[in-house]
């Protein structure tokens, strides 16, 4: 049996392209780089596991999100997605591809430990 290793991608929302060594100080739009990089994990894995009969709504279930750590589910396209799991301020989001289960994780000043995601495919109606 073939394994396929777990893959993932982060974006941040604070700038990364600076380097102390170099002393670079040109943002070249790291966060819309990081995007595509998601983005192109999250359609490799509609293509590979979505199910025949899915209309392209997935649901995310979330724990720990702010500083109340509250959990709580969401319906919403797929395209929606990477919104979904904004939030105002600055924050890291890491979405890991691990044999066909799709999860983030944020991290934030609020989040220390990190809020975690599972996003599963559904044909539930979106409630967003
Ligand atoms: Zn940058």
């Amino acid at each position: 049996m073939k394994t396929i290793a777990a893959e993932s991608y982060g974006i941040s929302t604070e700038c990364h392209c600076y380097d102390d060594d170099s002393g670079y100080e040109w943002c070249g739009g790291c966060y819309e780089d990081d995007k595509r990089e998601v983005l192109i994990l999250i359609e490799r894995w509609v293509n590979n596991y979505a199910p025949e009969s899915w209309e392209g709504n997935v649901a995310i279930d979330a724990k720990g999100m702010g500083w109340q750590r509250v959990s709580g589910r969401a319906i919403v396209d797929m395209t929606d997605i990477l919104p979904a799991l904004r939030i105002n301020g600055d924050y890291r989001l890491v979405v890991t591809l691990d044999g066909g289960e799709l999860s983030a994780v944020r991290s934030s000043h609020d989040e220390p430990c990190g809020a975690s995601f599972r996003i599963t495919f559904t044909n539930e109606e979106s409630n967003q």
